[in-house]
């Protein structure tokens, strides 16, 4: 069905904001975006949807997540990250169905997303095989990033999860299936490299963890520290990991990673020749507000990678460190401490350099003809649209993912 959905506001993230904008779309596909008058006149023949006072925006982009964690809760902070680590591995173990539990976390995880005009996710699974046929059902648009471990006493599942991340079964409508070798501390350099390799050969987009802790480097380097606790403590630890001088973000590098383009979540810990390195690269940093606070790690260099023309955008991770997925929550949190980063820099990180991180900036993130009809409708009053979303709590008006789950 053909329809022109009118607002006084369409934000295009492509260019300036319209005033009395509309967007007009046909099974799944923008046909036009621009003035209301004139598309209205142009199309007579669409179904036509006045949301008034209103901004119509890209879907946003959560560009990090794990939704499968959702019904973990939030955590009680804890006094390292590896503390929280092996907290949320006791949690798991108290689940007595965890296929169960990951499917109603994802549930839950899509309708938080929703109700903050989330539409698109870059989402971390260790269970593709029970997460992505649900995220294919509810019609969200992203990246399925299947997780790829193995180090030590668990290299042996390398290739077994490398081939559960690169089943494509349930590709389509804006879904795409991602490969996401998980960090430097849970797999070694040349599983790194086989991962690189595999999403080379079949065009699939990259993420990982990196540069969360200062112990990455540590435990790169000779293999011990936060991170040897952790190997001890999940009693896998294994001498044959190889050994790394120089830091993640030179290791990711050396197995060329930073070749092209790929998420990286976190960098939290970023040295001046290290951001320089990356200002070189195709990586785009995934920055996690509320995760970050609740680890308590210095504040984030963000600003400064934007400066360096480094694609920065915005990610909630788990319900387990950030308590809930509204990603508006993550803009309010940037907003308070850069109040001068400029508004419309801060929505471009939760659409269109969200959509650019994960791979897919040519089909959602922004509104442009030939893109999905993937977008969000917030309720606003006043003159300005952007300080009213971060400022105020604005009301979700309409979601369209341009996809069949919605068109039924
Ligand atoms: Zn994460």
């Amino acid at each position: 069905m053909k329809t022109v959905e009118c607002a006084a506001y369409v934000a295009t993230m492509a260019g300036p904001l319209i005033h009395d904008g509309a967007i007009v779309c046909d099974r799944g596909i923008i046909l036009a975006v621009g003035n209301e008058r004139e598309l209205r006149a142009a199309h007579p023949d669409a179904y036509h949807l006045h949301s008034g006072h209103a901004i119509i925006l890209p879907g946003l982009v959560n560009a990090h997540t794990h939704l499968e964690l959702t019904g973990i809760g939030q955590l009680e902070r804890p006094r390292t990250f590896v503390d929280w680590l092996l907290d949320l591995r006791t949690r798991f173990g108290q689940i007595a169905d965890v296929t169960q539990f990951a499917q109603e976390s994802v549930r839950d995880g899509i309708s938080q997303s929703l109700k903050c005009g989330v539409t698109t996710v870059g989402d971390i699974t260790l269970n593709p095989a029970i997460t992505r046929p649900i995220l294919r059902e509810a019609g969200m648009a992203g990246v399925s990033f299947g997780e790829v471990l193995g180090m030590a006493g668990r290299r042996g599942q390398l290739e077994g999860r490398l081939a559960a991340a690169t089943d494509r079964a349930p590709e389509g409508e804006g879904l795409v299936m991602g490969i996401e070798p998980h960090a430097p501390y849970s797999l070694d350099l040349p599983g790194y490299r086989r991962c690189i390799e595999e999403a080379v050969r079949r065009s699939m987009p990259l993420a990982t963890h990196l540069a969360e802790t200062p112990d990455e480097s540590t435990f790169l380097s000779d293999g011990s520290g936060e991170f040897a606790r952790l190997w001890d403590a999940l009693g896998d630890a294994g001498a044959d990991v190889p050994r790394f001088e120089g830091g993640p973000i030179r290791a990711m590098a050396s197995v060329g990673m930073l070749e092209r383009p790929c998420l990286l979540a976190h960098v939290n810990y970023v040295s001046d020749e290290e951001l320089a390195i990356l200002a070189k690269s195709q990586a785009s940093v995934v920055y996690c507000p509320r995760t970050h606070a609740y680890f308590g790690h210095p504040p984030h260099r963000f600003m400064e990678m934007l400066d360096l023309g480094i694609n920065v955008a915005l990610g909630t991770d788990s319900a387990a460190s950030a308590g809930d997925l509204n990603l508006l929550d993550e803009a309010r949190r940037v907003h308070r401490l850069q109040p001068d980063l400029p508004l419309e820099t801060l929505f471009e990180m939760v659409t269109v350099r969200g959509a650019k991180a994960l791979g897919i900036g040519g089909m959602v993130g922004r509104l442009l003809p030939g893109m999905r009809a993937n977008y969000c409708v917030f309720r606003v009053n006043g003159k300005d649209p952007f300080a009213e979303l971060i400022e105020s709590d604005p009301l979700v008006l309409n979601i369209n993912r341009g996809s069949a789950a919605e068109q039924r």
